[in-house]
């Protein structure tokens, strides 16, 4: 499965925790991510991680654009909630196009966890039959 990441600057380190706890699961599949998040993960995980620009300079948006020709199966997009952001519009285009395209994203740990489970008991199989890889 091809899994994205993105993790805005407050839980950047959230994300890194996260994958260092599922680093065990997350090894079996493709992952990408924005630029800062992928570095982050990568360097504490040693996960290999396709990285495009970050955020501020598209990345979102190359990875929209793969969500956009069905190349992303799971989106893990830990948002921050709180602080304004610049990005908002953007970031609100990517979770739009998660539910054309009927991606799983998680936007918050409680639902990446949930997800990684599924994948890792099969449960999200049904995407290699509808997008093979
Ligand atoms: P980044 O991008 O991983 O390059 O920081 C994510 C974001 O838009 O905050």
């Amino acid at each position: 499965m091809n899994i994205a990441l993105i993790a805005h600057d407050s839980k950047k380190e959230l994300m890194v925790q996260f994958c260092i706890a599922y680093c065990g699961i997350l090894s079996k599949h493709t992952l990408c991510a924005t630029g800062t998040t992928g570095k982050m993960v990568g360097e504490a995980t040693g996960l290999r991680i396709q990285r495009y620009l970050s955020g501020s300079q598209g990345g979102g948006e190359q990875i929209a654009a793969r969500i956009s020709c069905n190349e992303i199966d799971i989106l893990l997009f830990f948002r921050d909630p709180i602080s304004a952001k610049p990005n908002e519009p953007k970031d609100v285009d990517l979770l739009r196009l998660c539910d054309v395209h009927n991606i799983p994203i998680a936007t918050n740990i409680a639902t990446a966890e949930a997800l990684i489970h599924a994948l890792e008991r099969g449960d999200l199989d049904w995407r290699e039959i509808v997008n093979p890889s």
